[in-house]
């Protein structure tokens, strides 16, 4: 089997409205992932193949660069909301158009539209802001990616085998299939 992945670095900002601690195991009950927060994201793509193409590759590392682009333009510098955060109305009025941006079976990401009228400094804001039909943690976050990939990649007959989100250099999150 062999195995190729490339690593993409990236910054966005969250919040894991969905957390609690056990104290039994952790310093303190102080759930820091609800605050509004920012990382310096890295993923990792695994693909994987049996055989090697023609030109002895499991693919062209540069056919994952429609992946750096869409990371770029949806995830980069923005803030990453669930559609059930308590908190989103008070960040981005419910009269926007949100339209899906990737939609697997179960998760879905959206970009938002319909701010030209607000004052441009709501304009900014509104630009930076990312919806997700699911709480924006490492291993949803992996599990999108994943399914991103898989789909995007299949006319090149390549297999996903992971992808890996880390949150900070000491935290990550994989999916496998
Ligand atoms: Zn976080």
């Amino acid at each position: 089997m062999f195995l190729i992945d490339k690593t993409f670095e990236f910054c966005y900002r969250h919040r894991v409205w969905t957390q609690t601690l056990d104290g039994r195991f952790s310093d303190d009950l102080t759930c820091a992932c609800r605050h509004l927060h920012g990382h310096e994201a890295k993923v990792q793509v695994f693909l994987e193949g049996e055989t090697l193409n023609p030109h002895g590759m499991v693919t062209d590392f540069r056919h994952l660069e429609w992946l750096k682009k869409w990371l770029n333009q949806y995830l980069d510098h923005q803030f990453v909301l669930h559609t059930e955060d308590p908190l989103l109305p008070l960040l981005v009025p419910s009269t926007l158009t949100r339209v899906p941006v990737y939609v697997d079976t179960q998760l879905a990401g959206f970009s938002l539209y319909g701010y030209e009228t607000m004052d441009f400094a709501s304009q900014e804001m509104m630009e930076g802001m990312f919806l997700v039909n699911f709480v924006p943690t490492s291993e949803n976050f992996s599990k999108w990616i994943h399914s991103l990939v898989t789909e995007k990649m299949k006319p090149l007959g390549v297999r996903v085998s992971r992808v890996d989100w880390w949150e900070t250099p000491k935290s990550r999150s994989s999916f496998r299939a």
